[in-house]
């Protein structure tokens, strides 16, 4: 574990200007608004909201959103849902296909145990049968012990069985076992997620929709009800809202709003979501014609984009490096000055880091109201 000095605790209460740097900072006025944004939205139509904690990994913010209505949360890790149960997270769904048995034997203690609700996707067979083993070795013999949805691909090319008979075969399979509960299918669509124009997003949940269709009346055609269709991200929600078709959205990024969210074409109907997540940099060069900042890819991931200069305004960022970047402009700051920038990717950012600095109040004159643990940073398994 990190034996460094704690560079934060004692910022509690202290004004922004004394973070020190690389520091992943959220502004927890503009993420309260983006919470009850999509509390409100999902509220005025009745959709249940199971937000991913995969973004944030962090048990405090998912607690705060099951306060604000969310029914629980989702993961993509057994590592993930085990450190937020542990801290108290209530409800928690692995959107994610897990087929090794030592994983499958850590969640099967974890239902065992008690007191948190459990999901689990499948897209197997041999995923189905091995989880419902897991359960029967850790001695789990309630009815319906953990809630367990039907992957189906519905466009993204990722993971889950074909639309229609392949997905009926594993629901039957999944109603087979009285320890598991069949409890709807799981529909997302990754790739339409930053598909630029709306007319896009919205083009790909339509076909989404129609394989969702197809899958629910044929489960039900054979006597399957099918509780519920959960999915569904922050680049595409209003259109899986639009279509009917889903019960439970599943976005994430909304809450902390990353730079290549931003580069996605607004819809009209969706709420607007503010950047949340900042990294707080310094200027620690300025050769002629360059600030060189302390923060490289070490404090920001870059699959999805090199971050955005928020201020000083009139930037550029180049990728200088794991602990540098470089900026060039018209107008540069000075040795020592404070640069905030927006994480291209919000998820991959925060599992670069331990602790999320609370600030309210705006980042020019706020101050630290609280550190936020990133629980399930580097939860992998
Ligand atoms: N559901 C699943 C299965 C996902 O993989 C993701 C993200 O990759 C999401 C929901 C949430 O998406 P976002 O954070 O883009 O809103
Ligand atoms: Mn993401």
């Amino acid at each position: 574990m990190n034996a460094a000095p704690d560079r934060f605790s004692h910022l509690v209460g202290q004004p922004v200007a004394a973070i020190d740097t690389p520091a992943l900072v959220l502004d927890l006025d503009a993420m309260d608004r983006n919470l009850h944004r999509m509390a409100d939205f999902c509220r005025a139509r009745g959709l249940r909201l199971r937000p991913h904690a995969k973004m944030h990994k962090c048990a405090e913010l998912a607690r705060l959103q099951m306060a604000h209505g969310a029914v629980g949360v989702c993961v993509q890790k057994i590592g993930e849902a085990l450190a937020l149960a542990a801290q108290g997270v209530s409800d928690i769904y692995v959107s994610n296909e897990v087929v090794d048995e030592a994983k499958l034997a850590r969640l099967a203690a974890a239902v065992r145990a008690g007191g948190t609700r459990f999901g689990l996707a499948v897209d197997s067979a041999l995923g189905v049968q091995r989880l419902a083993d897991a359960l029967a070795h850790a001695g789990v013999t309630a009815a319906a012990a953990i809630d367990v949805y039907v992957e189906i691909d519905v466009g993204h090319g990722r993971c889950g069985a074909a639309p229609g008979e392949p997905a009926l075969a594993l629901a039957r399979a999944v109603a087979a076992h009285p320890v598991l509960r069949f409890a709807g299918l799981q529909a997302y669509h990754g790739t339409a997620q930053h598909q630029r124009s709306g007319a896009e997003r919205r083009a790909s949940i339509a076909r989404a929709a129609e394989a969702v269709a197809l899958t629910r009346g044929l489960l039900e055609a054979s006597g399957i009800a099918v509780p519920l269709v959960t999915g569904a991200g922050t680049g595409t929600f209003v259109h899986e809202t639009a279509s009917g078709q889903w019960g439970e959205l599943q976005a994430g990024s909304y809450l902390f709003m990353d730079a290549d969210y931003a580069a996605n074409a607004a819809d009209a109907d969706a709420p607007a979501f503010e950047h949340a997540l900042f990294v707080k940099a310094q200027v620690m060069s300025r050769p002629e014609g360059r600030a060189v900042i302390d923060a490289g890819h070490k404090s920001h991931a870059i699959d999805s984009g090199l971050p955005r200069v928020w201020w000083p305004e009139g930037l550029d960022f180049a990728n200088g490096g794991d602990e540098h970047g470089v900026l060039r402009g018209a107008h540069l700051p000075a040795l020592g000055d404070t640069v905030w920038l927006v994480p291209g990717h919000c998820d991959p950012t925060v599992n670069l880091h331990d602790v999320l600095v609370g600030v309210r109040g705006g980042l020019s004159a706020g101050h630290v109201e609280r550190l936020l643990r990133v629980d399930a940073r580097g939860a992998l398994g």
